[in-house]
């Protein structure tokens, strides 16, 4: 399995770091990215770069994509000169993106009728983690197929999981994010409330991470706040994204509503900034 070539499709800010991982764990990598000034940085750590997700599928033998969204999977699939453009036969194509069960399900099937093997399998954790190899990845798929990259997974991972068949990676990803965006609302509104009773953001955020109800997210996102940066690490039209799937999935639960809600009508002016940036919203 270490020998395999590996195709790369997504160069944003889980991608990035992602394939870096790979790269300095002594991979040979051919990357695409659909914005070609992104593809540079990786060419310097000796990626190759290829024309087109054509070209990268005929020169790899497990192919990951780390895209937006469902559109973005329709376009790399199916463009003409797209992932499903020529023939091919015994390649893993592994979809670390947050998308829709159904997408999934859909590959999985065009895939498999190429005589490919198609693997949900998003992550959990941010860009700390995908920079640290330490994302925790959820898979759904054959299970065969998954064991046998499972070594590459877990250059990327420190919790690589099957889940079950295709599309239960990615109901798993939407239920935790799901979690997180009310973790992201929750932390906002109790800094906002806090702050308009004379306590300061700072005293707050000791008190929270230092008690039952603090973890890794009320720190980060605790420092963010506080230092006032809103570069995104998960930007907050992601998270309309995931909570737009998880509700076609079923999830109609009031704290989810009013999440969804909330998120979606500050995305028009905090869309490209962090999730945690939904605090100015509520300020
Ligand atoms: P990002 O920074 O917004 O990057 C998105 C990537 O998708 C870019 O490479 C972009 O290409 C590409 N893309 C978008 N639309 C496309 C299209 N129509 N055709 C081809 N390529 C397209 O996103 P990210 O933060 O890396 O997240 C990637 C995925 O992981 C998302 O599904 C997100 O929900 C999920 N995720 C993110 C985090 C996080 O903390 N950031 C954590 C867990 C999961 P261009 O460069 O050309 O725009």
């Amino acid at each position: 399995m270490e020998q395999k070539k590996i195709g790369w499709i997504g160069l944003g800010n889980m991608g990035i770091p992602m394939v870096t991982q790979l790269i300095n764990a002594g991979h040979k990598v051919a990357v695409y990215n659909r914005s070609k000034d992104k593809e540079a940085s990786l060419k310097n750590l000796g990626a190759s770069i290829s024309a087109s997700p054509k070209d990268l599928i005929n020169s790899s033998e497990l192919i990951f994509l780390m895209v937006s969204d469902d559109k973005a999977i329709n376009q790399l699939f199916r463009a003409q000169d797209g992932l499903l453009a020529d023939d091919s036969s015994g390649k893993t194509i592994i979809n670390m993106s947050t998308v829709s069960p159904g997408i999934s399900k859909e590959m999985a099937e065009l895939c498999a009728a190429k005589g490919n093997f198609y693997l949900d399998a998003p992550v959990s954790g941010s860009v700390k983690q995908a920079e640290t190899g330490t994302l925790v990845i959820m898979v759904g798929g054959d299970e065969q197929a998954f064991e046998a990259v499972k070594p590459v997974l877990a250059k990327l991972g420190k919790l690589i999981m099957h889940i079950g068949d295709n599309g239960s990676g990615n109901n798993a990803k939407l239920a935790i994010n799901s979690l997180l965006a009310l973790y992201a609302q929750g932390l906002a509104e109790t800094i906002v409330f806090a702050n308009q009773n004379g306590v300061k953001t700072a005293d707050l955020l000791e008190l929270i991470n230092n008690a039952a109800i603090g973890n890794l997210f009320t720190k980060i996102k605790g420092d963010a706040i506080l230092q006032d940066n809103f570069k995104a690490a998960f930007a907050l039209k992601h998270i309309v994204k995931d909570l737009g799937l998880a509700k076609a999935e079923g999830l109609s639960s009031p704290l989810a509503h009013v999440a969804f809600e909330t998120f979606q009508n500050a995305e028009p002016s905090l869309g490209e900034e962090d999730i945690i940036a939904i605090v100015k919203a509520l300020r």
